[in-house]
């Protein structure tokens, strides 16, 4: 088993979102995948965000994603949910590249997390202007000499140029943000006027994050330090001067959420369940309207 040993944590005293300091405990989480330690999700009375508190700090949280079995930076494995992984992903890639074309006024887009660049070099190939950002070395270099893109290490490289983009996407990315003002505020500058902002995170109010509670694998502690709702998200981004223009169902996650979370609780035939799972926690979204397992969020700049 992979020990953790020596972390330096910090404890948030205000939400994040909103700013209060009404703080209460909701659910304390295994980290499953890797550490096997328990990490404490709080939540705000105030907006109802869900945060882990303490954290690992910015610095330390890299030995959390210091295995070869973090998929997204792992493009070589060939077990059967890294396959599933990697089918849904090809699937994935498709319908992303669907709406930025639906949406984009301009041809420049930038990547943030842009993990091992599959996305921007699909992007790339549809003759769109591509940028990443990734923070992984290993993924980062994987991208820049397999996959011919420009990555750098830090979304803050851009501040000091003059680059302006048509397009910022974060696929699954901003849960994993220590600083999310301080991004969500970055984002702001560097996105054209005209531009659009794709946000895709999990979504804390599904119906699998209610059924696996400390089981769910989108709570992913401590590499998820944030947890999204509808309402919690929407505050945030309108703190930063977006508005909420569409939100998209992501149908496949339930499934492949519900496949490490039936992992996760040692359950037999847990493929079967997933499957079940997955297909009811979809069912809901569509019948109570609390949304898919993950929900990808279409901004616009405020003054546009
Ligand atoms: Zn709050």
């Amino acid at each position: 088993m992979f020990h953790v040993k020596h972390v330096n944590m910090e404890t948030l005293v205000v939400c994040p979102v909103c700013g209060s300091t009404a703080l209460l405990p909701f659910l304390p989480v295994t980290d499953h995948f890797l550490s096997k330690q328990v990490f404490f999700i709080q939540t705000c009375v105030t907006c109802g965000f869900k945060f882990i508190n303490p954290r690992p700090t910015q610095s330390e949280i890299v030995k959390y994603y210091q295995t070869n079995d973090y998929i997204s930076h792992n493009a070589d494995k060939s077990d059967l949910i890294s396959k599933i992984y990697k089918y849904a992903r090809r699937f994935a890639i498709k319908s992303k590249y669907g709406i930025i074309k639906s949406k984009i006024h301009g041809t420049k887009v930038l990547d943030i997390g842009c993990g091992t660049g599959e996305f921007l070099a699909y992007c790339k190939h549809k003759k769109l202007e591509v940028f990443g950002v990734e923070p992984n070395e290993n993924a980062r270099h994987y991208a820049i000499t397999n996959n011919k893109l420009q990555v750098w290490e830090n979304l803050n490289e851009f501040v000091k140029t003059d680059y302006h983009f048509s397009c910022i996407t974060l696929w699954h990315v901003l849960e994993h943000v220590h600083t999310l003002n301080e991004t969500l505020a970055t984002i702001k500058k560097i996105l054209s006027a005209n531009g659009v902002l794709i946000i895709a995170v999990p979504n804390s109010n599904s119906y699998d994050a209610t059924y696996y509670q400390q089981y769910w694998a989108a709570y992913d502690v401590p590499r998820h330090l944030s947890h999204f709702t509808t309402s919690s998200f929407t505050r945030l981004i309108e703190k930063h001067g977006f508005i909420l223009n569409a939100i998209k169902p992501q149908y496949l996650d339930a499934f492949y959420i519900s496949l490490l979370s039936e992992k996760y609780k040692s359950s037999q035939h847990y493929y079967l369940k997933a499957f079940f799972l997955g297909l009811w926690s979809n069912l809901m979204a569509i019948k109570n309207k609390n949304g898919t397992s993950s929900l990808i969020y279409i901004l616009t700049s405020k003054n546009t």
